[in-house]
């Protein structure tokens, strides 16, 4: 095999609490995580030059040593002693820091893609046992689906189901910093938190309109405040037909679920009115 192409699915939170700082600087979270359909395209292709090169779509990502696909390959090449080279082409589909774990996603699929190609042999658990390394989402951009994430968002659970969502995601041009989000939460006495184990039930039970009325982010209370363009998006969606809105990660992305696609069909018609939107795209869960 020379070459593996893979989709590199994009995730939304569910549910996102912080539970506290720790002393090593990371905070203890506890997530439910969702894959979307959304996806980066990652094509990964083998050569003789001993070299990892990285070409991407768009000129936003870094396509040096920097971009974690690189990072992926590099540290299993040096583990498993390859000496050949590999091109990396990334499709960025995926909203970049928008709290959707782009790049975790794609650091998640060359760490696949390459355990293939280079017929390497390691289990799921191992290749996310290296992820963690990387970044705390992609263990779980590894696992993929619906699952909780606890620690510091390594430790996880899986959570079958057959829940069929589908979502408008929606994307202000504005960024958040990660680590100004989370700066700002140690700051602030949190009014809402997620009932997680609520959020779980309704997975489980494949309850769409339950999860709905259950889906909490802490990230909304020191995110929106700073930008009121996240609110907007979400009342419009809701006007717009979506059971419930929500942010995404620390932010911006907003997304709004649909128990039908045709709904959020016109959804994406009806919320184009909006002069505060950069990205727009309709996805569904994937489990
Ligand atoms: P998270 O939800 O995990 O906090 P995010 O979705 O908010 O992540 P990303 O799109 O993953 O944010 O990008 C965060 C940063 O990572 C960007 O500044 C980007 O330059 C860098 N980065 C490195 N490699 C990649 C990649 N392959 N794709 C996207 N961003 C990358």
């Amino acid at each position: 095999m020379k070459q593996i192409k893979l989709d590199a699915y994009g995730k939304i939170n569910l549910g996102l609490d912080v539970l506290g700082k720790r002393d090593d600087g990371y905070h203890d979270l506890d997530m439910i995580m969702q894959s979307v359909d959304l996806a980066d395209k990652i094509i990964i292709t083998k050569n003789d030059s001993g070299e990892i090169t990285v070409k991407s779509s768009t000129s936003k990502i870094p396509n040096d040593k920097s971009n974690l696909a690189y990072r992926a390959a590099k540290l299993l090449m040096e583990e498993f002693g390859i000496k050949k080279g590999v091109e990396i082409e990334i499709e960025k589909n995926i909203p970049i820091s928008g709290g959707m774990a782009g790049g975790s996603t794609d650091c998640a699929a060359v760490l696949k893609g390459m355990n293939k190609l280079f017929k390497l042999k390691l289990t799921e658990q191992q290749l996310m046992a290296r992820g963690v390394r990387l970044g705390a989402d992609v263990p779980f951009c590894i696992m993929g689906k619906t699952a909780r994430a606890e620690g510091i968002g390594e430790v996880l659970t899986p959570i079958p189901n057959k829940l069929k969502g589908y979502l408008v995601i929606a994307k202000p041009p504005i960024s958040v910093s990660t680590g100004f989000a989370y700066g700002q939460i140690d700051k602030v006495k949190i009014k809402n938190r997620p009932n997680t184990e609520g959020i779980i039930d309704a997975v489980k039970e494949n309850d769409l309109h339950s999860l709905a009325k259950t889906i909490c982010n802490v990230f909304e209370e020191v995110t929106i405040p700073e930008h009121k363009e996240i609110e907007e998006i979400k009342t419009k969606l809701k006007d717009c037909g979506a059971l419930n809105a929500m942010m995404s990660g620390s932010g911006p992305t907003v997304f709004g679920i649909f128990d039908d696609k045709k709904k959020a069909v016109e959804a994406i018609d009806c919320i184009k009115e909006l002069d505060v939107l950069e990205q727009l795209f309709l996805a569904k869960f994937v489990n």
